[in-house]
């Protein structure tokens, strides 16, 4: 994937990172003629998949053993080329359309939903289209292109209700699934645009340090076999969730206006059998399913993982957990997370409360991740005959979790099971299993543009990194604009 050529010292765009907000930055730049150099610290896609994955390109199979089993503790599976999701089948959201599929409490007793992205840029409308320009080039560059998928129901924005009793909002936007099959084809046809234009791609060489220089560009300094100090009009931060560490350094390095979140998204992942679960994903794979708790902070399912698998990662000296979708090999199982979004206290750091938080959880399950039946969080009789599912997890310890969440978190978990079980009785019965920690929104909080530019001209932060939204499309759609922006530089 390393070009051979000489690399030049002056660029119009670096950009930091090959996950999907990267790419598409690099892509879009490249294509409108700029130079671009695109930095990864990890290795080419297939490079950079489990060793145990099997995936099948064009009837080539590019890795032995079995599939979807990524669960080690150390995992380093969400690095490199494709970035954090395409390394597993994944699934991308809002194929007809963007919804704000977020609500928030108005202050005054009401509610108003909105969206990520939407926040992010400015306006709905462009949001709105920057999610159908992606699609088109997931399209264009090889995904099966799907017509018209079932319709969806949003609450009305700013109205509570929805389509289920007790939620305050219930978004059913149908989402696109993609495999790692498909993934690769889109990727290296990604990479290819990227190269044929006026791009570089630089995998297994990692930035190091981005300096601002008096003529108002950067000078980035890469290390790795053709690495060295490159010279940059603008840079592009697309380092992820995994990058976190590393941008917090660089925040304070240049000076980048920012604030530490004030809220955060903490919570658990519930795993139950399939067929248990199969009327919450009957209208679609990822509904978002909101209610205000007593304190009127919102608790939502998050990502939606039917017929997937539990894994956990190493994350800032913690061990944190997500969900695996497993298109290709579906399990018996569906996980879904149970976030709250939860305002940080007062003198606190929100990304290290967020970290203190999984660390504390983490305790309880020996320095790992910590799984409890639903009856004993709840503190139920035992269930006659014990446990019916049994977690997807290879490495979390039993554990007294609500102990570790403490009361608050325990209602709201509480909360969204109650209402689960009035939407469709035995949803949640007391042998599904509750696995955590799962922490989400740790970023900084970034002053940026609507074009996602910092408060250090030419320097921008997209995807996860730029604070504001998480999600393949979303990142690849903050790519894009960014991108745009730096032509105009
Ligand atoms: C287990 C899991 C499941 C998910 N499932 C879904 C899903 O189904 N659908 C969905 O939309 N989203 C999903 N997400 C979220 C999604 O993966 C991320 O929001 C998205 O990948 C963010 O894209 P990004 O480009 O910002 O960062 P990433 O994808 O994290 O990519 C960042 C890249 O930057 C590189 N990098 C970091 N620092 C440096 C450096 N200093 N120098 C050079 N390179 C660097 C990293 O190696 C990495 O490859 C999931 C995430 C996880 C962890």
């Amino acid at each position: 994937m390393t070009e051979s050529v000489p690399l030049a010292a002056r660029w119009d765009l670096l950009v930091i990172g090959g996950g999907p907000a990267g790419l598409f930055a690099a892509h879009e730049a490249s294509r409108a003629g700029q130079r671009v150099l695109l930095v990864e610290a990890g290795d080419d896609m297939r490079g950079s998949l489990c060793p145990r994955v099997t995936a099948v390109l064009r009837g080539q199979r590019v890795r032995d053993v079995e599939k979807f089993r990524l669960q080690c503790a150390h995992c380093t599976c969400l690095t490199g080329v494709g970035g954090a999701a395409f390394h597993f089948d994944t699934n991308l959201g809002y194929i007809t359309g963007l919804t704000r599929s977020k609500i928030e409490s108005d202050g005054s007793g009401g509610t108003r939903s909105y969206s990520g992205l939407e926040r992010a840029l400015g306006d709905f409308d462009t949001a709105q289209r920057g999610i159908g320009e992606v699609y088109e080039t997931f399209y264009r560059l090889g995904l099966t292109r799907v017509e018209q998928p079932a319709p969806h129901d949003q609450s009305p924005p700013g109205q509570p209700g929805g389509g289920l009793d007790g939620f305050s909002l219930s978004d059913t936007a149908p989402s696109q699934p993609i495999t790692v099959d498909e993934a690769l084809v889109v990727v290296e046809a990604l990479i290819a645009e990227i190269r044929t234009e006026h791009g570089v791609v630089l995998t297994g060489h990692r930035v190091s340090a981005v300096r601002k220089e008096a003529d108002g560009g950067f000078a980035v300094s890469v290390h790795g076999p053709r690495g060295g100090e490159f010279q940059a009009r603008s840079v592009i931060v697309a380092a992820g969730k995994l990058g976190l560490g590393w941008v917090r350094g660089l925040l304070g390095d240049l000076g980048v206006r920012h604030s530490s979140p004030r809220k955060v998204d903490l919570g658990v992942r519930l795993e139950t059998s399939a067929q248990d679960a199969a009327p919450l994903t009957a209208a679609c794979h990822n509904p978002k399913l909101t209610f205000l708790n007593d304190a009127a902070q919102p608790v939502r399912t998050f990502c939606v993982c039917e017929r997937g698998r539990i894994m956990e990662y190493e994350f800032h000296g913690t061990v944190v957990l997500d969900g695996q979708h497993c298109l290709t090999t579906p399990t018996a199982r569906t996980n879904f997370g149970i976030l709250t979004t939860v305002d940080v206290p007062e003198g606190l750091d929100g990304t290290d409360f967020a970290l203190d938080f999984a660390r504390r959880v983490n305790k309880a399950g020996d320095g790992g991740s910590v799984v409890e039946t639903v009856g004993e969080f709840l503190g139920l009789p035992p269930v006659p005959g014990g446990p019916t599912v049994t977690s997807s997890l290879l490495g979390a310890a039993r554990g007294d979790l609500a102990g570790a969440l403490g009361p608050e978190r325990v209602a709201d978990v509480a909360g969204m099971i109650e209402r689960l079980n009035a939407f469709s009785p035995g949803l949640v019965g007391p042998h599904a299993l509750l696995a955590a920690p799962v922490v989400e929104r740790v970023y900084p909080a970034l002053d940026l543009s609507a074009d996602l530019e910092s408060s250090v001209p030419g320097l921008y932060f997209v995807g996860d990194s730029s604070s504001k939204i998480i999600g393949v499309t979303y990142g690849a759609v903050t790519g894009v604009r960014a991108a745009r922006s730096a032509l105009t530089r």
